[in-house]
């Protein structure tokens, strides 16, 4: 079996990213994916009425350089999202009630991301704890937080390391909202043109099932085959990263860094509607929902199709998974009934997407660190194992759980295996 230059192993926003990359330097690369799919947590699925919906990864803003460039290099162009109007606060407020309480949130998320990270006094809090501190800040703004943490980071702030929680989201540096647009023939499409480049260099139902390595090269196993290269990227987050064999195991420091990581837990509804008759009535068609908490929903709509989309993170999603599809529909019919009158409870569908314990993701929207003693878990991770490199968005220096995230760190990874394998040979070369 011939050697290849590089092997990437997932077909993510990073994984695509890693392997452009790489072949664009002109190296000989093969890209694997377990699923028929390219993509990863960016998905789309087609409904009823034959309308293409993104299930995963949808939104950005014009913050996220890497992905504006790669969408327009790609020839497509976003649609803006609406929030003209009112939002609507679930219990109600007043809305200049409902705008003051976020005010005093974003003042303690900009506390929390200017926290000093190597104060040894925030070293083995929990984000739960760390709001517990801010005893001079109003109750039901710390309670706003907690529920932004659970929707946005999707696991309980009560397990949440703090110090890895504020360095993640000082990564996050956007001013304009993540959710600022969206592409209306979806991202998913995105990634489809980009594996469109790889011809035969991508196997997809390509499930890896091991690795072997030593310092010259590695072997990445599927099934009965094996395949070795020079350089391997493992472009899984964490949590996928740990369900692999390698032989020889990794370092105990290494595995306690996989370790350190829970997946997030979500599920991402789709509510379609004949007209999006919010807007008649002055409504951006978004609603914060401070209880029941972990709920959210923003108008989706574009063209002539009309849909809200309404996300459930943290603990929520959990007990949702557990629970039958339909009771999990009714509940959503009944707050969207609360929220918008009974025009909003009677979409003509809802279209569920559960990312909780997903297959080939773990979950959703992005892995956690939730061991209080892993300070250096991502450190360790990225400084990788040579020859094997790693990489996902979580791991990204900018937009970390975020697409811009996934393509940052899938192009610094081939980086270093073009760096390293260019090393090498000009090693060989001067002997
Ligand atoms: C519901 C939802 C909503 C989101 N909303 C947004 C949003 O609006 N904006 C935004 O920027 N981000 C959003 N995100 C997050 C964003 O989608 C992710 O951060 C990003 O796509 C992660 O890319 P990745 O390549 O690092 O990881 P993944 O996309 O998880 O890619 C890893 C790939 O590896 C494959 N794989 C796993 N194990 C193996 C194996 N053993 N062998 C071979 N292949 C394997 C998987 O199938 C997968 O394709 C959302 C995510 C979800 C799920």
């Amino acid at each position: 079996m011939p050697e290849r230059d590089v092997i990437v192993v997932g077909a993510g926003f990073t994984g695509l990213s890693a392997a452009l990359e790489l072949v664009d330097a002109g190296l000989d690369v093969l890209l694997l994916e377990a699923r028929d799919r390219v993509g990863g947590k960016v998905e789309s699925e087609t409904l009823s009425d034959g309308t293409r919906v993104d299930t995963g990864g949808q939104f950005f803003c014009r913050d996220m350089a890497e992905l504006m460039a790669l969408i327009a290099r790609n020839g497509k162009t976003p649609v803006m999202t609406h929030y003209d109007g009112e939002m609507i606060y679930r219990p109600a407020v007043p809305p200049q009630q409902g705008f003051a309480r976020w005010q005093g949130v974003d003042a303690l998320r900009d506390r929390m991301i200017a926290t000093a990270p190597d104060d040894p006094d925030l070293a083995k809090l929990t984000a739960a704890d760390w709001v517990a501190r801010q005893d001079d800040v109003p109750g039901d703004i710390r309670k706003s937080f907690l529920r932004l943490i659970k929707g946005l980071w999707c696991r309980a702030p009560e397990e949440i390391a703090f110090t890895w929680l504020a360095s993640n989201d000082r990564r996050i540096t956007n001013t304009y909202s993540e959710m600022e647009m969206f592409l209306p023939d979806t991202l998913h499409a995105l990634a489809d043109q980009l594996a469109a480049r790889f011809g035969d260099r991508l196997r997809l139902g390509t499930a890896v099932t091991g690795i072997e390595h030593s310092e010259t090269g590695a072997t990445v196993i599927v099934g009965d085959e094996r395949l070795p290269a020079k350089r391997l990227i493992l472009a899984l987050p964490p949590v996928m990263i740990r369900r692999l064999p390698f032989s020889p195991a990794l370092p105990g420091q290494f595995q306690k860094a996989l370790s350190a990581w829970a997946p997030g837990l979500s599920i991402k509804l789709q509510a379609s509607y004949d007209r999006p008759f919010w807007r008649e009535r002055g409504l951006s068609g978004a609603v914060m929902w401070h209880e029941p908490q972990g709920l959210y929903a923003c108008d989706a709509s574009r063209g002539d199709y009309a849909g809200l989309i309404i996300f459930v993170g943290g603990p929520e999603a959990q007990q949702w998974h557990e629970r039958p599809r339909e009771e999990l529909t009714a509940f959503i019919r009944e707050q969207l009934t609360e929220a918008f009158g009974p025009e909003g409870g009677n979409p003509r569908d809802i279209h569920v997407r559960d990312w909780v314990n997903d297959p080939w993701s773990g979950g959703a929207y992005s892995d956690v660190v939730i061991d209080l003693d892993a300070r250096y878990a991502e450190d360790i991770i990225n400084e990788g194992i040579p020859p094997i490199h790693f990489a996902s968005s979580e791991l990204s220096p900018s937009y970390p759980g975020y697409v811009e995230g996934a393509i940052v760190a899938g192009r610094l990874a081939a980086g270093r295996v073009i760096g390293a394998l260019a090393n090498s040979r000009s090693k060989i070369g001067g002997e």
